[in-house]
């Protein structure tokens, strides 16, 4: 049984079936993806409804190219073996595979910035303007207070943290919104390797890391 607790919500599974999402967004929750079977499971009940509702309904006023394309999709109803969307692949260093084949090269051998004592981050190289980045917080470090101009969706890849009463370990997702300032703290036991991704710049509670700000791209 998963030991995962916290999932995208429906609204951006559903945008990730659709191709509808940022790079960096479809990064995070491709990794989550591989990580939850639960979100496994939604994912493949969105992807069989989707593919009913080409395979049963006839919409009207299409043009001649939609009409090719949507017979085209139906050609493809046709009895096949069941495809197994995104089974769990993670590589042997646990890192989820839709990461490591963009890194394609092992965490420790990237280069890391240094934001604050026990805090570094890596901007991954990805198109859009969602800015995805691996950040490690070291035991017991607190990242600094901050709150949002847009969303930002966090994914635990090792270790854990704190924030506020609630509490994110391996494979869990956290989505906080304009609305909730926070201050993510690692958990005693060890390092926490995180993958985030902003959609527009955070807001900074304290003078320095905003001064800072500019440098990190954060
Ligand atoms: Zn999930």
């Amino acid at each position: 049984m998963s030991h995962i607790h916290s999932h995208p919500p429906e609204d951006m599974l559903l945008g990730y079936t659709s191709g509808k999402l940022q790079d960096g967004f479809n990064m995070v929750l491709g990794c989550h993806i591989n990580m939850c079977p639960t979100c496994r499971e939604s994912l493949h009940l969105h992807q069989e409804i989707g593919g009913e509702m080409i395979c049963t309904q006839t919409p009207t006023g299409m043009n001649t190219s939609a009409q090719a394309t949507l017979d085209m999709l139906r050609k493809e109803c046709e009895p096949s073996p069941k495809v197994i969307a995104s089974p769990s692949n993670h590589n042997p260093s646990g890192i989820p595979f839709p990461l490591s084949s963009h890194l394609g090269e092992k965490i420790e051998k990237l280069k890391w910035q240094k934001l604050a004592p026990g805090l570094k981050q890596h901007v991954l190289d990805l198109p859009g303007q969602a800015l995805a980045r691996l950040i490690w917080i070291g035991k017991g470090v607190s990242v600094p207070s901050h709150g949002h101009n847009g969303d930002e969706l966090t994914l635990v890849l090792s270790g854990g943290y704190y924030d506020g009463e609630q509490s994110f370990t391996k494979g869990d997702l956290q989505w906080a919104d304009h609305a909730s300032p926070h201050q993510p703290i690692a958990m005693d036991d060890g390092p926490c390797l995180t993958l985030a991704v902003t959609d527009a710049p955070i807001v900074f509670q304290n003078i320095l890391p905003k001064l800072l700000q500019p440098f990190f791209k954060i």
